[in-house]
């Protein structure tokens, strides 16, 4: 379902497309959206937009968050991606307006689509961590809290170029210890959901970027331990936690596949392993299913709407 309106740059809506139909100018192009009518809460989603005629400043409004993206030349004029999804601890099934928005021919064009998320029963998991990490100390809180101010802080980072690429590279090849969405008990008492992959790596294991990026943030957190934050452009964020090295420091650009660290036992953890942890425009996603799948492939079955912006 999807929802047109238009009008110039700085005009209000009404008075563009009143602009406009007095204008009544030739037919200038089409453009193209694609993205998904149903998806399960907490599993990421591609979405597009594309035209013969060139555009630019292309933005897509999602869950409170707009994503800035690329614009990139393809064999049929002009392209943009985009990787979006919700996280579970915090969205519920529902519908969600999605809303493309651009400039074409010097008009702004606005698309309003709606997405339904569908439940996912996730499964429950039970751990034993040492009793500081389900009850921390007072003395803890404020270092708590000024972590988690830099990580919503890196969360909110949003770069117009893409440098991500699917699909993604696995920071370590080896067995799933504990998946996304599990829902938490710690010592009997239940926290949020899980809001990465485990992958099992004995301590000093080096682990690699997924995608391309830059350093954003890079720490010794309590919950996360040693932890590094890549930014991959258009909201895609990629975390490495309980590390026992940090091989990169903020700024540094790395490309996929390098190694930015080591895996560790550091931070609240039942043992040693890599936690690594997908964050798309501030949602944490699962993000083991796009190791096995790209993004032809993700909008490949989906609907493609076609945007009348004459
Ligand atoms: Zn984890």
């Amino acid at each position: 379902m999807k929802n047109l309106e238009r009008g110039f740059p700085g005009s209000s809506w009404g008075l563009g497309i009143l602009f406009w139909l007095l204008l009544c100018c030739p037919a200038w192009g089409s453009a193209f959206v694609t993205f998904p009518s149903n998806w399960d809460v907490g599993q990421a989603f591609a979405l597009s937009l594309s035209s013969a005629v060139e555009y630019r400043n292309p933005s897509v409004t999602w869950l409170g968050r707009t994503v800035s993206l690329d614009v990139e030349q393809g064999g049929e004029g002009y392209v943009s991606y985009g990787l979006l999804g919700s996280y579970v601890r915090d969205i519920k099934p529902g519908e969600y307006p999605l809303v493309f928005e651009f400039i074409q021919n010097g008009q702004r064009i606005r698309v309003t689509g709606t997405v339904r998320l569908v439940a996912r029963k996730y499964p429950e998991e039970h751990l034993k961590v040492s009793p500081k990490m389900v009850f921390p100390s007072k003395v803890d809180q404020p270092r708590i809290k000024r972590e988690a101010a830099l990580a919503a802080a890196a969360k909110r980072t949003m770069t117009v170029k893409r440098f991500w690429s699917t699909p993604p590279q696995y920071p370590i090849r080896s067995v799933v210890t504990s998946s996304y969405g599990f829902r938490r008990v710690y010592n009997g008492t239940p926290r949020s959901p899980h809001a990465g992959t485990d992958f099992r790596a004995a301590v000093g294991t080096p682990v690699a970027a997924p995608f391309s990026g830059t350093v954003v943030l890079t720490g010794d957190h309590y919950y996360a331990g040693k932890s590094i934050y890549v930014d991959s452009g258009n909201g895609v964020l990629s975390v490495f936690f309980h590390l026992s090295e940090i091989g990169v420091k903020k700024g540094d650009r790395v490309k996929k596949g390098q190694i930015v660290g080591k895996s560790g036992a550091t931070g609240r953890i039942t043992g040693p392993h890599l936690h690594y942890g997908l964050c798309l425009a501030g949602q944490y996603v699962d993000p083991f299913p796009l190791f096995s799948t790209n993004i032809a492939a993700m909008l490949n079955g989906m609907e493609r709407e076609e945007i009348d912006t004459d």
